[in-house]
């Protein structure tokens, strides 16, 4: 970068996050021949899979197909052992990511940004760290996750249980041993739904403290057979050039047809296979279950069937059966999950209507009785999309905050900037597809763009771009547009930051699609970069 960087800058690029975001960013950007930083509050690498180290942490998406596409390689030598990897696997993959290609010597752990604000007379980006440290750069990345802000939430009496209390998103990496102890469980989202089998089979009793029924499909996750790694490691690139071609970036695309198109008896055969091969498929069934209120109906009919055959108890059964659409939020994944309803030693407490009132030193309490617990796991989700990026007191254009640019919900450009915030870039940012979809290649699409911007720059001899508010507007429109017609925009979730008490209810992602997002992207440079401004070096 040299010449175009300004000489008071310390860096060409600061990264923050080194999950699998900030890993390829530091790859692709130190190629372009960038000095480039990355810092991270955790340990160590792996972001997500750095944090969540609960038992039973998996990937939704099948390993062959989260995984990074950009060299090949890297893709026909790591050998995945599982259809749907353990966290401690892709920690290990990711570790070894960022020593295949010596990423470490440019990484700064156990650093927490505190806050980032620009310089507009010298062109840089001062970044502060929690421990003390300013560094500047000319541009700043924010890799710092969708979905890394944990939710603790806010019920009185927490701080002062006398037992153990552990955020699945802050696991202790020794692992919890729960044998013979008597466990709560705060929530049933996708976390959860990992989480309890496990606990339940080790403790002597579980609470499940349910606010909201969740649909879970079984996984059936098993140990990769080598016919099926041999068969895609030799079409990797026409698989992954498909799943460019879905809406969500995964291996396979939905049925177009209709669940409404199809009598009651065919429509049963085609769940009952989704269900039966497992997986994120089943919503893939038929094309219109995000969108019509009957087709949905089909499918949640279908599971909450299911539900009542598993689950022995007929009342536990009927609370366990979600009322909401299915696919309100990504769908979660399950080994057991609903069987484990069955198990003498596991008592679902429904929260939905009387919430816990408090957690006394000895357990929630809810109504009058207090459930009497020696550990308490809080599957309570984050602060998603915006979280992370609003824990950093970020100031743009005359000291302008994020958070008050943001205050009625996050407004960007493609989900990549943010106008009045120059050189600053998020991946996965609200207003992209990110958390719609497989997110190792949507990813992969965001750092490329970003670092082909940077050194298009370079190349043009500017310093700064900035996204124009006009576009941004227009952007930020259509992502509303593309969401009102979709179910998932009637229905309470964390997209729409539902599960964060004041925070704005704006549907965060785009949800119009990956192949149309990616267009646009590309769209947008050929057109020289179509909305953004630019300047060149004074
Ligand atoms: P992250 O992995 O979240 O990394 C962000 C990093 O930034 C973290 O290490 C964090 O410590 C750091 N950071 C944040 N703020 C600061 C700060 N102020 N200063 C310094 N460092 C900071 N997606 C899928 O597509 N398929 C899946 O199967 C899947 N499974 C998931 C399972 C779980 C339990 C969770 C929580 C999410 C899952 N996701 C999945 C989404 C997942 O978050 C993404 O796939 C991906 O890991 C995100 O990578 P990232 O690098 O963008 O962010
Ligand atoms: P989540 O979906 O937000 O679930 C949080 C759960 O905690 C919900 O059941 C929520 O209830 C409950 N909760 C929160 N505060 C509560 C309170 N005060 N009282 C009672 N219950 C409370 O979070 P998550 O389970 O961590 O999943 C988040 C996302 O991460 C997923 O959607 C998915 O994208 C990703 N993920 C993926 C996997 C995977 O399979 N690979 C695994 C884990 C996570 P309400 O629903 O009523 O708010």
């Amino acid at each position: 970068m040299n010449d175009e960087t300004s000489p008071q800058a310390n860096f060409d690029v600061l990264v923050v996050g080194a999950g699998i975001a900030g890993l390829y960013l530091l790859y692709r950007l130190r190629a372009a021949g960038l000095r480039v930083r990355v810092l991270e509050a955790a340990s160590g690498v792996g972001g997500t899979w750095f944090w969540n180290r609960y038992p039973g942490a998996r990937c939704d998406v099948d390993s062959m197909h989260y995984s990074y596409s950009f060299d090949d390689s890297l893709q026909q030598e790591w050998k995945w052992t599982e259809r749907f990897s353990s966290q401690p696997e892709i920690l290990n993959y990711l570790n070894h990511v960022a020593d295949r290609y010596e990423l470490r010597r440019n990484i700064q752990l156990e650093t927490r940004v505190r806050s980032a604000a620009y310089d507009e007379s010298a062109g840089l980006w001062r970044v502060e760290t929690e421990e003390g440290e300013t560094l500047s750069a000319t541009f700043c990345v924010m890799a710092t996750g969708c979905l890394s802000a944990a939710n603790k939430p806010n019920i009185a009496g927490l701080d002062g249980f006398a037992g153990e209390v552990y955020h699945t998103a802050n696991w202790p990496p020794e692992g919890v041993d729960f044998s013979g102890r008597r466990v709560g469980i705060i929530g049933t989202g996708s976390t959860a739904v990992q989480v309890i089998p496990i606990v339940a089979a080790q403790a002597a009793q579980l609470f499940v403290f349910q606010r909201t029924a969740n649909y879970v499909i079984p996984a059936r996750n098993h140990p990769l057979g080598e016919g099926e790694e041999r068969e895609t490691k030799a079409h990797y690139d026409e698989i992954r050039a498909f799943s460019k071609t879905t809406p969500g970036n995964f291996h396979f695309a939905p049925n177009p047809v209709s669940a409404l198109a199809t009598t009651p008896a065919e429509r049963d055969e085609i769940y009952e296979a989704a269900w039966l091969a497992g997986g994120g498929q089943f919503m893939a069934t038929f094309g219109d279950l995000p969108f019509s209120p009957e087709a949905n109906k089909t499918a949640q009919d279908f599971v909450r069937a299911k539900i009542h055959q598993i689950v022995d108890d007929p009342d536990v059964a009927r609370r366990l059966c979600p009322d909401t659409m299915i696919g309100c939020k990504r769908l979660s994944l399950g080994t057991d999950y609903y069987e484990t309803y069955n198990r003498s030693n596991v008592e679902l407490v429904d929260v939905s209507e009387t919430p816990i009132g408090e957690i006394t030193a000895t357990g929630p309490r809810v109504g009058d009785k207090v459930y009497a617990i020696d550990a308490l796991v809080l599957a309570t989700g984050f602060d998603a999309m915006t979280g992370s990026l609003l824990r950093i007191d970020i100031r743009g254009r005359s000291g302008r905050p994020l958070a008050d640019k943001w205050s009625a919900g996050p407004r960007t450009y493609l989900g990549l900037m943010t106008s009045g915030f120059p050189n600053l870039f998020t991946v996965s940012g609200p207003g992209s597809p990110s958390v719609l979809s497989n997110m190792m290649p949507t990813i992969e699409q965001h750092v490329e763009w970003i670092t082909d911007c940077i050194s298009y720059l370079r190349d043009q001899g500017k310093r700064e771009i900035d996204a124009d508010l006009d576009y941004e507007n227009a952007w930020v429109e259509e992502v509303n547009d593309a969401a009102r017609k979709t179910l998932r925009y009637t229905c309470s979730s964390w997209y729409l930051g539902a599960n964060i008490p004041g925070k704005p209810r704006v549907f965060m992602p785009y949800i119009g699609g990956v192949p149309a997002y990616n267009k646009r992207c590309a769209e947008v440079v050929a057109a020289g970069y179509e909305g953004f401004r630019t300047r060149s070096v004074d």
